[in-house]
């Protein structure tokens, strides 16, 4: 199967009820061969206009955040925990979550990436570990069933608090790093 008719396959899918109140579908935009994969947390206002993932506020900080590794958006994949926009941006619940994890297995197990960076608590809390502190484990790897995972600050709680900058930096230097070494 490819990652497009998969989409399709999800389009269908109504698994939790937060396809009833979405305008569009954000099922995840890129490579679908990348060696590097992003998962942010859900679609927010502007994503669920677009049907593509970051592409509101966040996404222009996440797209100088790929440029400081020297990648652009088409050499990674970018997909969420939840496909669909919860109401007023509140949390995805543990409910929502479960029900959507099996189309990011999914996407995950077609594009086979070497490393998959979390980008903030909730997408690190659902990919890594229950109670993953993003204060204290931002920037460690781990590996998980065989792949490799990092997680860096969400992008939105960049533009909230610009003194996370500099590790971020940091982070994302030793994520580059990291890749190089990867075959
Ligand atoms: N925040 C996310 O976590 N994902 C998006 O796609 C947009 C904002």
């Amino acid at each position: 199967m490819s990652i497009d008719q998969l989409e399709e396959e999800c389009r269908g899918c109504c698994l939790c009820a937060l396809h009833s109140t979405r305008r569009n579908l954000v099922f995840g935009a890129g490579s679908p061969s990348a060696r590097l994969m992003f998962v942010g947390e859900a679609p927010g206002q502007v994503e669920d206009e677009t049907g593509v993932p970051f592409t509101g506020p966040a996404g222009k900080l996440l797209d100088d955040m790929l440029l400081v590794m020297g990648l652009e958006r088409t050499d990674v994949y970018i997909a969420n925990i939840l496909k669909c926009r919860p109401p007023q941006n509140r949390d995805p619940s543990p409910e929502e979550q479960e029900a959507c994890i099996g189309w990011l297995r999914r996407q995950t197990a077609l594009i086979r990436p070497k490393l998959i960076v979390c980008l903030g608590r909730i997408a690190a809390g659902r990919l890594i570990h229950g109670d993953f502190k993003i204060t204290k484990e931002h920037g460690a790897f781990v590996e998980k069933k065989g792949v490799l995972m990092t997680a860096i600050y969400h992008p939105a709680a960049l533009l909230r608090d610009e003194r996370k900058l500099p590790e971020t930096f940091e982070d994302l230097k030793r994520i580059e790093r990291k890749l190089a070494e990867l075959s």
